[in-house]
């Protein structure tokens, strides 16, 4: 089962974005910065740099998080999101007996689909176990492992690169693993950076527009469909 925690975050995340990016706009030093800013100060300095696209002050909080009971075919797409640092458990390392799988809802609500799975999961288990025991280092015996193989991961990104991680994998196209991985995530910043990632999510939620293309779920218009009515104008 999927289990999500933040483990580390930098203190006051909001107050330090707004401050970093107080200090571009006006004539303060860094006596000052983080002093005298209220909420309403702090969500305006956040409205500037998100409507600006200035954003690289947001790059000043980071976030790690703690995650187990996901597939590797999730830590897979989770790991080409370039901007962040990774500690994943290792298969070289960490012999796995036996080892734990992720079931797509798809395949646990379809009794034969379930069946199937839970077969060949259990044949490569055995198979797994039987290479390990004729003395096959864990680092080959798992090239046998499926993408249904459990995994536990560490990641830390900042604020960026987390709107841009929220932005994409919260959409409902996205995958159903990584999106409520994504969810998890943002539920938990939240919490702790409440202006910073109030607007966070799908384009269809933050901008009104679906960059999914032909692939959208219909709930906004794309952007080309926008920039057609624009063009009209
Ligand atoms: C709907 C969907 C379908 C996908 N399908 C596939 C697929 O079929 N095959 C596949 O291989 N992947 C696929 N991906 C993965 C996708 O290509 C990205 O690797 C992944 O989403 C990480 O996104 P990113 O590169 O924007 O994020 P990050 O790596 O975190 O980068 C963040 C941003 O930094 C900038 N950046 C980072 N590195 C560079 C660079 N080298 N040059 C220029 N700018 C850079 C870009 O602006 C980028 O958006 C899919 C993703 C989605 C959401």
């Amino acid at each position: 089962m999927l289990k999500v925690e933040l483990l580390r975050y930098t203190p006051e995340p909001d107050r330090l974005v707004a401050a970093a990016a107080r200090l571009c706009y006006s004539a303060v030093g860094i006596d000052q910065i983080l002093e005298n800013m209220d909420s309403e100060q702090i969500q305006k300095l956040l409205n500037r740099i998100r409507e600006s696209g200035h954003e690289s002050p947001m790059e000043h909080a980071s976030f790690t998080f703690g995650i187990e009971g996901v597939s590797r075919a999730l830590t897979h797409q989770l790991v080409r999101h370039r901007i962040a640092s990774y500690s994943q458990q290792s298969q070289r390392y960490v012999k796995l007996k036996p080892f734990d799988k992720v079931v797509p809802p798809t395949v646990a609500n379809h009794p034969e689909a379930a069946a199937i799975f839970q077969e060949t999961m259990d044949q490569i288990a055995a198979s797994y176990q039987r290479l390990l025991e004729i003395g096959i280092p864990a680092e080959d015996a798992r090239f046998l492992l499926p993408n249904a193989c459990e995994s536990k991961i560490v990641v830390t990104m900042n604020a960026r690169s987390l709107m841009h991680f929220f932005e994409i994998r919260t959409c409902v196209r996205a995958q159903w693993e990584i999106r409520q991985l994504a969810l998890a995530m943002r539920e938990q910043v939240k919490k702790v950076a409440p202006l910073l990632f109030k607007l966070s999510g799908p384009t269809c939620e933050t901008h009104g527009y679906c960059r999914e293309g032909k692939m959208g779920c219909g709930r906004a218009p794309s952007l080309e469909t926008l920039m057609s009515c624009f063009n009209k104008q």
